[in-house]
């Protein structure tokens, strides 16, 4: 009588073999570490439900603004990265409604583009 068929573990080049799900043990726990992280990060249905409210009340970017134009703001932005604190993450004096095109031009700033 065959034994139980085992298949891989599904993490790329982990050569354990498991009999039912789809990581090995160690993986499986990896795996779940992984989603604990992201929303300990803050980005989860509370930030999302938060990020929705404060733009129905800013609802427009305010570089626009500065511009005299009125563009509806997409995107609750952190005037402070706040890089894993939740202090600053929650902190609403830290927020800032803005547009895609602004978020995106101040995020490539952040990311070192400063075009020296
Ligand atoms: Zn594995
Ligand atoms: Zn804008």
């Amino acid at each position: 009588m065959p034994g139980k068929i085992k298949r891989p573990c599904s993490y790329p080049r982990c050569p354990e073999l498991i009999e039912s799900g789809t990581y090995c043990t160690k993986h499986a726990k990896a795996k779940d570490q992984q989603r604990g992280n992201s929303y300990q990060r803050g980005y989860n249905h509370k930030w999302r439900a938060a990020r929705e409210r404060y733009l129905r009340h800013n609802p427009e970017c305010v570089h626009c603004e500065e511009l005299r134009e009125i563009t509806a703001a997409t995107v609750v932005d952190h005037i402070i990265p706040h890089k894993g604190d939740k202090r600053l993450f929650w902190d609403r004096n830290n927020w800032q409604p803005l547009c895609k095109l602004h978020h995106d031009i101040k995020t490539a700033k952040e990311d070192g583009g400063f075009g020296n």
